[in-house]
């Protein structure tokens, strides 16, 4: 199979390890640089050009936007799927998994356990809605944040207020939520492919901080899942429509609680703790799904 892979640099780690689990399963594979596609939108034959040549005869393409490029990312990948390569992952669906706000919503819908959340717009109503997610301590998240940046505990209602306001006052779309303070600043990180979880590890956040993220100096150790994790991870990825996904779970004492579901999950860490070539999986995911023409979306959407 021809294969491209979306993606800035061909030196990042997973990147990386997708081109050489692609030539070793014996397909050819070139990384793309999805800001240096352009595009002309024709109703008959809608084209990519790349650095001077027309993209042709690729059968899969692999999606690893980063969340700075979302827009023109999922744009380039959506020409993709009207040319019809079929994607690892639909544009849609990546775009549904950047808000961590309309995730959730999917997920609720599907009965997925989620934290207690709240979402609001005005200062008049910051009051109510911190009465609604039951009160200090509280978790604030910016809606569009990633690697833990943006997402702040607040001990007090007094600090949550602060807080919130501070946000708005940058006009920054946020979320609030419960608190699950017995996790104990870890999380539980399932890397679902096709329906299945085929790796997962615990992540444990460094001393003194409660999130659990690798970029905040978090550390990962292999973990074994209950059945209702695994179920509840397979859900999500499927709630939001993604083949390949990073689902992000707290261990609450009611069960496990999606926190967000990753679009491109980082195969380092993963590979590492669990030890198994996700990279491999990945392609052989591919090759079991990808016929020309098989996006159900046509990148509509
Ligand atoms: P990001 O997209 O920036 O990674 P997350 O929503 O995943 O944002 O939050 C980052 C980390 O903060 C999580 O991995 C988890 O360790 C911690 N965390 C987030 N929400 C909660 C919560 N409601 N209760 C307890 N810990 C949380
Ligand atoms: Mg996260």
């Amino acid at each position: 199979m021809k294969i491209a892979i979306l993606s800035r640099r061909a030196s990042i780690y997973s990147t990386r390890r997708l081109v050489e689990a692609a030539k070793a399963r014996g397909h050819e594979v070139r990384v793309i640089d999805p800001l240096r596609c352009y595009m002309n939108i024709t109703s008959h034959r809608p084209m990519i050009h790349y650095r001077g040549e027309a993209l042709e005869g690729y059968d899969a393409v692999i999606p690893r936007i980063g969340a700075s490029i979302t827009f023109y990312g999922t744009a380039v990948l959506r020409q993709f799927e009207m040319m019809g390569v079929f994607p690892l992952n639909e544009s849609v669906a990546i775009t549904r998994s950047r808000d961590k706000l309309r995730s959730l919503q999917l997920l609720s819908r599907k009965g997925i356990g989620l934290p207690v959340t709240g979402f609001a717009h005005s200062p008049d109503d910051t009051q109510d809605v911190l009465k609604m997610v039951g009160g200090a301590p509280l978790v604030i998240k910016l809606l569009e944040g990633t690697q833990g940046i943006g997402v702040v505990l607040a001990e007090t209602n007094k600090a949550a207020e602060s807080v919130i306001e501070a946000f708005w006052g940058l006009r920054a779309n946020i979320l609030v939520q419960e608190f699950i303070k017995e996790a104990g600043g870890a999380d539980i990180r399932c890397l679902v492919i096709n329906g299945k979880v085929v790796a997962a590890m615990k992540r444990q956040a460094k001393e003194g901080e409660f999130r659990s993220n690798l970029h905040r100096g978090g550390t990962a150790v292999i973990t074994k899942l209950s059945p209702s994790e695994r179920a509840t991870a397979v859900g999500a990825a499927q709630a939001i429509g993604l083949n390949v996904a990073g689902v992000d779970i707290l261990r609450s004492n009611h069960g496990p609680l999606v926190m967000e579901v990753n679009s491109s999950p980082g195969l380092e860490g993963i590979e590492k703790a669990s030890e198994k070539d996700v990279a491999g999986m990945i392609i052989g995911c591919i090759e079991e799904n990808a016929k020309p023409h098989k996006t159900r979306t046509r990148g509509k959407g």
